[in-house]
C-alpha cells in the first residue's frame, strides 16, 4: 500500500488537471477492493500444546491452508529427500533445523497455493530470524501475519502429553524424555522470544491450552474472531 500511496503522489504531483487527481484516486480505491485479505494465523505454543489438533479444526471453520514444518519435515524424511535426510539429523535430536532450510522449504510450500484465504501456520515461525523472513515473503505477495494465538500450557503437562502422544504418534522424538526434555528446553530458549515480535505489533494473544478440546476451540475462535471483524 505504501508504494501505492507514493505512486498517487507521483500522479498528483505531476498533473495540475483536477480530473487526473480524481482518476489516480478512484483507480487506487479500487485496485484495493479487489485484492481479498487473508487471513494467516501463526499458531504457536511449546511441543505438546496442541497445535495440530487445533489447526485441523481451524483450518475447516475458517477454510484456510494447514502448514506444519514439523509435518513436512516428516514427509521428507518418509520420502528419503535430501531436505529429509539433512532435517532428520537435528530433529532425532530435539534440536531445530537450519533457518535457512527451513525457511527456504516453508516458502516453496506457500506458493503451492495459487488462491488461498489464508494460512495456518504450525509450528513456523519458531526463531526470530524466521520471523522476519516470514514478514518479508509474506510483502512480497501483498498480505501479512493476521495474529499470532499462543497456546499456553505448563511444562510438566507437556512431557506427559507427549509421552502420551508416542503409543500413537510412532515418533522417536516423542518417546525419549531427554529429548523431549530438550525440545521444550529448545523451545523456551529459541522460540518463545518469537512471541515478543508479535506482542510489539499488538498481534499476539495467549489461549489457556488446557481443558477439553471444544473448550480450546472456542478460546481460540473468540480471539480469531476479534481481528478478523
Ligand atoms: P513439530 O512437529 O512441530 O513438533 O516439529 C518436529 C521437529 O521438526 C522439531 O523438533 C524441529 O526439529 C523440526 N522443526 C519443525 N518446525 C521447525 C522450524 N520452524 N524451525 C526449525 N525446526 C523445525
Amino acid at each position: 500500500m505504501r508504494l501505492k500511496k507514493y505512486n498517487l503522489f507521483l500522479v498528483l504531483a505531476a498533473s495540475a488537471d483536477l480530473d487526473m487527481c480524481w482518476l489516480a484516486i478512484r483507480v487506487i480505491f479500487a485496485a484495493k477492493q479487489t485484492i481479498p485479505r487473508m487471513l494467516n494465523v501463526v499458531l504457536f505454543g511449546p511441543p505438546g500444546a496442541g497445535k495440530g489438533t487445533q489447526s485441523e479444526i481451524l483450518l475447516q471453520r475458517y477454510g484456510l491452508v494447514h502448514l506444519s514444518t514439523g509435518d513436512i519435515f516428516r514427509y521428507n524424511i518418509k520420502n528419503t529427500t535430501e531436505l529429509g535426510q539433512q532435517a532428520k539429523a537435528f530433529m532425532d535430536k530435539g534440536e531445530l533445523v537450519p533457518d535457512s532450510l527451513t525457511i527456504s522449504m516453508l516458502e516453496s510450500e506457500v506458493v503451492k497455493h495459487p488462491d488461498p484465504k489464508g494460512f495456518i501456520f504450525d509450528g513456523f515461525p519458531r526463531t526470530s530470524a524466521q520471523a522476519e523472513a516470514l514478514d518479508r515473503f509474506l510483502n512480497t505477495r501483498n498480505t501479512s501475519i493476521t495474529c499470532m494465538l499462543a497456546l499456553e500450557v505448563d511444562q510438566e503437562e507437556l512431557i506427559k502429553r507427549l509421552l502420551n502422544r508416542a503409543i500413537t504418534s510412532g515418533r522417536s522424538d516423542d518417546a525419549d524424555e531427554a529429548i523431549v526434555r530438550n525440545r521444550i528446553a529448545v523451545y523456551n530458549r529459541e522460540t518463545a522470544p518469537v512471541a515478543g515480535y508479535y506482542q510489539e505489533c499488538g498481534k499476539y494473544r495467549g489461549v489457556k491450552g488446557v481443558g477439553t478440546v471444544d473448550e480450546i476451540t472456542s478460546r481460540l475462535c473468540a480471539e480469531l474472531d476479534a481481528f478478523v471483524q
